[in-house]
Order: structure tokens, then C-alpha cells, then sequence
């Protein structure tokens, strides 16, 4: 179904057929009306406070646009130039009042010849998965989570007929993975990533994919499976080098700086070294202090690793500043947690525990359990070199009550999981076990789960 087209002047023409979906693309090669708002946006925000950027550039642009349509779309090209300058406030304000737009377009059907309501329906749902992703960059995981639920129950009635509607919802559901990942909820967030990924692979859509792999990697680092952490961070990068030659370059620095981070993780840091140095030079070329600020604490990371703490410290308190500046929580809390390790590594045991209190504390307000659990125990450890024996306990005691919580027990050998680097294994229910105790297990033979009982009804798709 196509609209009558519009005369645009500034800005080109756009239907709800051409209408671009910012969510499902990021491709800014050779595009001029990003390169426009681009522009324009970047003389508001040189010259008025962050607070007061979203209202000076739209009452500049909707005098540009000849219709809201128009508006919407170019609040997604806005959004997509805030998101790779770290811009994490502006960008939440914007999708905010992007949502309010789309919901215009649901109330007055009638605000284009032609606009059905399926379409408007795929505009309310990018909407809410721009805000899904606005909470998800400054750590606001609960928030985020139900946005990208929000955009699920809008595209239900439409998923069936409209293509855009079924690659929206694998977005959906990457979006609520990575929040569940937030809040240390990984049986959640595995089972999500599973439906992004069987999404991208029937839709063919390799950035979807790249995505998911790399928040796979995440989910898998973090629960310190290396090796799993690793594959999927290599896949993501390999899938960026076949196919993302027209993808934002941020969407590469992403999978660039995770596969630093698993490289690490397994001692190869002369290679972590180099993939960071490489991601670090785009985030400047880009000016996106985000990835500045991430890759900023690879290095941190890398240089306490080879006990250089007269490099590392410096580079932890600017990765922090840049964090606090694009108001990332959970990265001011590793960047916190780093510089305690650090001080752990130098013996200055009373600033090792004052910057985990300061971990700690965000760790909580932001609900991510798995560093909460982390902090205690190293707090643990602390307390008992220093022969305080009470506080140990209490740490100990907290340590254990929310590796429950998570149910970071392995269901065959009732040991932890994520305590160490080890492989581990999730059923086709989403119950994760160590590799080794799946293997040799006799309940297994009968395709059974040890913990839920449950047979499992697909095939292990990893
Ligand atoms: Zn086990
Ligand atoms: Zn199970």
C-alpha cells in the first residue's frame, strides 16, 4: 500500500512504505538525509545543554517536515547519531517523545491517506524497542525489559503478515535478553537469545545474528565460560567482517571491544591489545565516547593484568569519567570495580574496599546480581585477611544467598557455577549445567533434565 508522496524539500521523500525503520537499519553509507539531521543536530548539541536539546531540534525540524511521518523518521536518524556519540541521555529522551509520535499516528488513523493500521502498529513498536534501547545504554534494565515486552505485544496481532513486524520482534527479543543479562537473570536471557537468533536465521538477517552472538559472548563471559564466551565473540566479529561493510561502525567497536574483553579473559592479551588500540581509534574518529570510554577500560584492564598500575590507574579513572559523562551505570561500576582489583593487586587493602562499596552500591541500585555476588565474595576474602572475621561471614552469607538466587547451582553436582573459569552446558529447558556433568550423566540418556525433569522438546541449538 503506498501514500501519496509528499514534496519534501529538506528532507527526502518518505511513505509509510519507504519509511525506515531505525531499529532494523544502521546502515549510514552514503546517505544524505542522515547526513542532514546528522548535522544539524550536532550544531544543537555544540550549543545547548543537554537538557535542552531535544526541544530546540524539534521545533527546528518539524518546521522542515512536511508531515509527522517525516518528524518520526527523522527522530530515528537523530537517535542513531546520538547512540554513536554516547549521547545515552538525549537518546532516551528522544525515543521517549518518538513513542509519543507514534502513538498520534494509532489514535488518528486517519493522519494519512492510506496509513493502515498494521503500519502504524510497526511504528509504535520501533518506537518502544528506540526506548527499550535508550534504557538498556544507561543501565536501566527493568525499564527496558518492558518496553521490549511492550513492542512484543504490539507486533503480536501483525507478526503473522508483515516481515518488518517478524525482524522487529527478533530485535524485541534481543533487547529483553540483554536486559534480563542486566539483572544477572541468564536462563531468561538464553531463551531470548535463542528466538533472536532463530529469527535472524530464518529472515537472513546477518545483523541480527551479530548481535545475538555477541550477546552471547557477554552472556557467556559472565558466567565465566570462557571458551563459549569466546566462539561467540569470534562469530560476531566474523559475521561484522563478511557482511557489515554498510553497518554503523559502532555496531563493529561493540563486537570488537567484547572479543577484547573474552581475549583477556583467556590471556591473550597481546591480541586484546590490538583489537582494543584498533576500536579505541574509531571511537575517536566517530567522536563515540561510549566505545572511548570501554575501550578505555580494556586498557585499564589490560595494562593491571600485566601489573603496569602506574598505566592502569589513570586509564580506570578515565574510563570512569567518560562513563559518568555518557551515563553508563554498568560501566562506571566495572571501571569502580576495576581500580579495586587494582588496589587489591598494590596491598592498599582500605581503598580496595572502599571503591568495592562504591561497586557494590551501584551493582545493587541497578539489580545486576551476578558483580553483587562477585563483590561479595572478594569483599569476603578482604575482610578475612585483615582478621574480621564477623564481616567475612556476613559476606559470605550474602555471596551465597544470591548465587541461589540465580540458581548458579549446577542441578547434577549441586556445585556453584560462574566461580570459575569452566565450561558449561545449557539443556534445551535453559537450565545451565557444568559441561562435565552433562556428559557423564545417566538421566541424560533418557533426554531428561535433572533439574526441571523436563524432556527437552527441540534440539540443542547451539
Ligand atoms: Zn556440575
Ligand atoms: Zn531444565
Amino acid at each position: 500500500m503506498q501514500i501519496k508522496t509528499f514534496k519534501m524539500g529538506q528532507f527526502q521523500s518518505i511513505n509509510s512504505k519507504t519509511v525506515r525503520l531505525s531499529i532494523l537499519d544502521d546502515s549510514v553509507a552514503l546517505d544524505e538525509t542522515y547526513d542532514r539531521v546528522e548535522r544539524m543536530l550536532r550544531n544543537f548539541c555544540d550549543t545547548n545543554e543537554e537538557k535542552e536539546i531535544l526541544s530546540c531540534w524539534e521545533k527546528a525540524v518539524s518546521k522542515k517536515c512536511r508531515n509527522p511521518l517525516q518528524l518520526w523518521s527523522a527522530f530515528g536518524l537523530a537517535m542513531r547519531a546520538l547512540e554513536n556519540w554516547g549521547k545515552h541521555r538525549s537518546f532516551l529522551a528522544f525515543s521517549i517523545r518518538q513513542v509519543e509520535l507514534s502513538q498520534e499516528f494509532e489514535r488518528s488513523s486517519d493522519l494519512f491517506a492510506g496509513m493502515d493500521s498494521v503500519n502504524s502498529a510497526i511504528l509504535v513498536a520501533d518506537s518502544y524497542l528506540n526506548m527499550a534501547k535508550g534504557n538498556l545504554l544507561m543501565s536501566q534494565y527493568k525499564n527496558s525489559e518492558k518496553y521490549a515486552t511492550k513492542c512484543l505485544s504490539v507486533l503480536c496481532s501483525v507478526r503473522k503478515s508483515n516481515l518488518n513486524a517478524i525482524k522487529l520482534s527478533g530485535y524485541a527479543y534481543l533487547y529483553k535478553a540483554r536486559s534480563n543479562l542486566g539483572f544477572s537473570n541468564f536462563r531468561n536471557a538464553l531463551e531470548d537469545l535463542e528466538r533472536s537468533l532463530r529469527v535472524a536465521h530464518d529472515q537472513e538477517d546477518r545483523r541480527l545474528e551479530c548481535f545475538a552472538c555477541c550477546a552471547m559472548g557477554a552472556l557467556y563471559l559472565q558466567l565465566k565460560d570462557y571458551e563459549k564466551g569466546n566462539f561467540f565473540s569470534i562469530k560476531s566479529c566474523e559475521i561484522w567482517t563478511q557482511c557489515g561493510s554498510s553497518w554503523s561502525t559502532r555496531t563493529k567497536v561493540t563486537t570488537q571491544l567484547n572479543l577484547a574483553e573474552a581475549y583477556r579473559k583467556v590471556g591473550k592479551i597481546e591480541d586484546a591489545m590490538v583489537i582494543g588500540e584498533e576500536a579505541m581509534k574509531i571511537a575517536i574518529e566517530n567522536d563515540d565516547r561510549s566505545c572511548q570510554a570501554y575501550a578505555m577500560l580494556c586498557f585499564a584492564d589490560i595494562h593491571r593484568v600485566r601489573k603496569d598500575e602506574e598505566r592502569s590507574l589513570p586509564r580506570y579513572n578515565s574510563a570512569s569519567g567518560l562513563m559518568l559523562d555518557t551515563g553508563d551505570q554498568y560501566g562506571y561500576m566495572m571501571s569502580t570495580i576495576g581500580k579495586a582489583k587494582l588496589y587489591l593487586q598494590t596491598k592498599d587493602y582500605q581503598k580496595a574496599i572502599q571503591e568495592y562499596f562504591a561497586g557494590q552500591k551501584i551493582a545493587e541500585a541497578i539489580g545486576n546480581k551476578i558483580t553483587s555476588m562477585h563483590i561479595h565474595g572478594e569483599l569476603a576474602l578482604l575482610f578475612q585477611r585483615l582478621s574480621n572475621q564477623d564481616e567475612a561471614r556476613v559476606r559470605t552469607l550474602r555471596y551465597h544467598r544470591l548465587l541461589e538466587t540465580m540458581e548458579l547451582f549446577c542441578g547434577i553436582c549441586a556445585e556453584p557455577m560462574a566461580e570459575k573459569n569452566e565450561q558449561l552446558e545449557a539443556l534445551p529447558c535453559s537450565h545451565f549445567f557444568h559441561l562435565k556433568c552433562v556428559s557423564n550423566n545417566d538421566a541424560l540418556e533418557m533426554r531428561m533434565c535433572p533439574s526441571c525433569q523436563k524432556k527437552p522438546m527441540k534440539q540443542a541449538t547451539l
